[in-house]
């Protein structure tokens, strides 16, 4: 099939052309690589694909659906798990298929999670420049242990459940867990599900792990900070919105946020995966985090572990591979 390939970096085109060779010789895909991002503004870029193949800060909406399905394209194949840029009630009504990478590499997430836990709890973010310029003073540096402490994990699907798995039983954290649908294997592992509020007003650290929908939207507001312990610790690495950053600053100022771990941002469409190193960023909130130093951002890289890139490519095409030859394809999105 003919698919044009948005937002890609080189990192993407070598993954996924070296995956498409994999693929039986009839089968294989004609890419076309496009840097730029797909959004309604630059669908005329896809006229003639009968396929879009996007990645997260992608954004289809109806408008931008309407104008993909004129151009001739009727599947969207999704480089990731995350599937909440899409308008998916209105693919639907344009006959247009979605198709997700629902699992690839949960574990590259999880350790990141963990990964931003253990460097704000010790600053090591701060440690390492300190070194750097010859300053070995400890002062600002001291962290807690972790064995002993209380995280509350917000959704136990594939990646809540590792980083649960990790802190529990390799750091001895007590795990509390929320979840719509309570998974029966995390406690087996020693967790334990209560209600939101009881894990919001119990957890030393809160960590994020549950999907961006209309429910989830602010799911950490202003109000919810109030019910939370002081010095809490907040990790984010599932999607910006679930936090509403402007409210992490109030928090953060007063102390009760005690530290606060991003990989994923609001606004972060207008930012990550580029280089503005040299530019002014017009972000005031996102610039005000970054001046807190208990606040430590990652720019969406939890996914990217070789492994991982690995797995989204070779399941990105093997998808639109069945969905070309007619096969039958679980990965499919639905509204329901
Ligand atoms: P998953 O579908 O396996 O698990 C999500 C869990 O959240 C499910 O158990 C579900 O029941 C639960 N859930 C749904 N709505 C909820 C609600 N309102 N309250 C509480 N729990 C709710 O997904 P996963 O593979 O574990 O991924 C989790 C999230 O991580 C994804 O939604 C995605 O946004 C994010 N993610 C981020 C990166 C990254 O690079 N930062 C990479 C992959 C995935």
């Amino acid at each position: 099939m003919r698919v044009a390939v948005f937002n890609t970096k080189p990192y993407d085109e070598k993954f996924l052309t070296a995956a498409n060779q994999t693929l039986p010789p009839a089968e294989a895909h004609e890419l076309e690589f496009f840097e730029s991002n797909l959004r309604p503004g630059t669908t005329a870029l896809a006229a003639g694909f009968p396929c879009v193949c996007i990645f997260v800060n992608d954004y289809l909406n109806r408008q931008a659906l309407e104008r993909l399905k004129q151009g001739g394209t009727t599947l969207i194949a999704l480089r990731s798990a995350g599937f909440n840029h899409v308008d998916l009630a209105a693919a639907a009504e344009l006959g247009m298929t979605v198709v997700r990478v629902p699992a690839y590499s949960p574990y590259a997430v999880a350790e990141h999670t963990v990964g931003l836990i253990l460097a704000l709890n010790r600053h090591i973010h701060r440690a390492f420049n300190r070194v750097r310029e010859g300053n070995f003073a400890l002062n600002g540096l001291m962290g807690f242990d972790l064995h002993g402490t209380t995280v509350g994990i917000v959704g136990t699907g594939k990646i809540g459940l590792i980083v649960a798995q990790i802190l529990g039983q390799g750091f001895g954290c007590h795990i509390l867990a929320y979840d719509l649908y309570p998974n029966p294997e995390l406690e087996t592992i020693g967790g334990r599900y209560v209600d939101i509020l009881s894990l919001a007003a119990q957890a030393d650290i809160i960590a994020l792990h549950c999907p961006l929908t209309p429910e989830t939207h602010h799911l950490i507001d202003a109000k919810a900070i109030e019910y939370m312990k002081p010095g809490v610790m907040i990790v984010n690495t599932s999607r910006g919105a679930l936090i509403d950053a402007a409210a992490m600053i109030g928090g953060l100022k007063s102390g009760k946020i005690g530290y606060l771990g991003l990989d994923v941002y609001e606004g972060e469409e207008e930012l990550f995966f580029e280089d503005f190193s040299n530019e002014v960023i017009h972000d005031d909130v996102f610039q005000r985090l970054l001046t807190f130093p208990n606040v430590l951002i990652t720019g969406h890289q939890a996914f990217f572990t070789r492994n991982a890139m690995v797995s989204i490519a070779e399941t990105t095409l093997q998808n639109i591979s069945d969905l070309e030859q007619g096969r039958a394809c679980a990965n499919v999105v639905t509204t329901s």
